[in-house]
């Protein structure tokens, strides 16, 4: 047993009236029943740093069933992770039972919830809160907050990491990374998004580890890349990313191996390009998977068109199969949906209608893509792919949309244009 440090309120400073309501009803009621429960992880660390959390989730020594039943409106959900949503007012609060580390199951040992590369195929076990505090991924990460005296337990030093501005993976970095290589992600995620100094052990495994999230699954790693990117802190995820060399991990098509190092242009397109996201969120403006997606992927694409334009002597040839070469290999990596796939290639096909038909052309202007197609075609005029005087027009015909606020769309259809994309 590890005597946990107990932090009062007086030395935290956290407010009753901070925690979410349903939360709180949450906790009490587990402790009725006589089960203990917390509140844990990301939300007790963004109340330390001064933010808002966006969601309470509640640790408890209850099983997913004994949850359930306290609850009217609560459904079990995740098979690799167990956890019940309540439903409170409009709220949801997760609820996790206290869990071992899977490497410390003294029930199933290592191999049943292991791959063979040390990877969690579950993570099931049920403990105790000590335990519980281990498995989790950071430090700053595994406070527990007990909303009835407003103490905070701390296993791991988190606290203390909090206040020096560290992030420090919990155990042995390689072996945790191993297990869930996630986790690198999350470990850059958290260091951007609070600008904190990742410790020395926690950032040296990564770089000869990251090829593991090769193994994750596409639609994991999308979810992730969306936290990443979306998080309003784009620029400095991607410094980190690619200081520590997992930007290519992410983005296949962007490595070495495919002949794309990260170049003096392409580094300031895709720091141009999360700078313009980075904007976007701190202005409440939407942003789309899939612009970003095709303005990610657009160096390597047209790229390769140049190459095949140069070996096919400037004569037609198929663009389409070079756009899906891209995007599947992508999609191997991180999952994209048919539908975001059609948008890729429809934000690509405007950049050469764009190119090739008279301005304000009808068909160009109502399509629901066109912002988007605009957008990357002005990034492309900074880097002289596309002259001023070509994406100007455009530009201006857009920007009056959003100003009179009134869009062209399309009535009826008419034939495509014989222009090959
Ligand atoms: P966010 O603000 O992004 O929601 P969070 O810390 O709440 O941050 P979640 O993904 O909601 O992140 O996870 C909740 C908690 O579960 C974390 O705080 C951490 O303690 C634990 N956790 C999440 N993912 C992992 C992981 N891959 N390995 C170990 N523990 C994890
Ligand atoms: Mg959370």
């Amino acid at each position: 047993m590890i005597e946990p440090r107990i932090i009062l309120q007086s030395d935290h400073g956290i407010d009753f009236d901070q925690l979410s309501d349903q939360a709180v009803e949450v906790v009490h009621r587990l402790n009725s029943a006589g089960f203990s429960g917390e509140l844990v992880g990301g939300c007790v660390r963004d109340l330390l740093l001064g933010k808002q959390p966006k969601d309470f989730d509640v640790a408890t020594s209850a099983t997913p069933e004994q949850v359930k039943n306290l609850f009217e409106r609560a459904i079990i959900i995740g098979r690799r992770f167990r956890l019940v949503e309540v439903r409170i007012a409009r709220e949801i609060v997760q609820v996790a039972t206290y869990r071992t580390a899977p490497g410390y199951s003294a029930r199933y040992g290592r191999q049943r919830n292991f791959s063979s590369k040390g990877k969690i195929l579950k993570d099931n076990n049920f403990g105790d809160i000590e335990q519980d505090a281990f498995r989790r991924d950071l430090t700053i990460n595994s406070l527990f907050l007990n909303p009835s005296d407003m103490a905070i337990f701390d296993y791991s030093g988190g606290f203390e990491d909090i206040q020096a501005g560290i992030i420090r993976v919990i155990g042995n970095p390689t072996d945790r990374y191993q297990e869930d290589p996630v986790r690198i992600l999350r470990t850059i995620r958290f260091a951007a998004a609070f600008d904190f100094e990742i410790d020395f052990k926690s950032a040296e495994p990564i770089p000869s580890l990251s090829r593991l999230l090769v193994d994750v699954s596409n639609s994991r790693l999308a979810e992730e890349i969306k936290k990443l990117f979306f998080s309003g802190n784009a620029v400095s995820v991607f410094g980190l990313l690619n200081e520590f060399g997992v930007f290519t991990d992410l983005f296949p098509c962007y490595s070495r191996v495919h002949g794309y190092s990260m170049d003096e242009t392409t580094l300031q397109w895709l720091t141009g390009l999360f700078q313009e996201m980075d904007a976007r969120i701190q202005n409440a403006e939407p942003l789309s998977l899939s612009y970003t997606l095709a303005a990610i992927l657009w160096l390597p694409y047209s790229r390769a068109l140049q190459r095949e334009s140069t070996r096919r002597n400037g004569k037609n040839f198929d663009s389409t199969r070079l756009a899906n070469d891209i995007v599947n290999l992508q999609n191997r990596s991180t999952y994209i949906s048919k539908v975001n796939k059609q948008q890729i290639f429809e934000i690509w096909r405007l950049q050469r209608k764009m190119q090739q038909l008279k301005l304000g052309t009808r068909s160009i202007v109502g399509n629901s893509r066109f912002r988007a197609a605009v957008r990357l075609l002005e990034h492309r005029t900074k880097f002289d792919e596309v002259s001023r005087k070509a994406s100007s027009g455009w530009i201006k015909i857009r920007d009056n949309q959003s100003v009179t606020g009134k869009r062209h769309t399309r009535r009826r259809r008419r034939p495509r244009p014989t222009v090959r994309t």
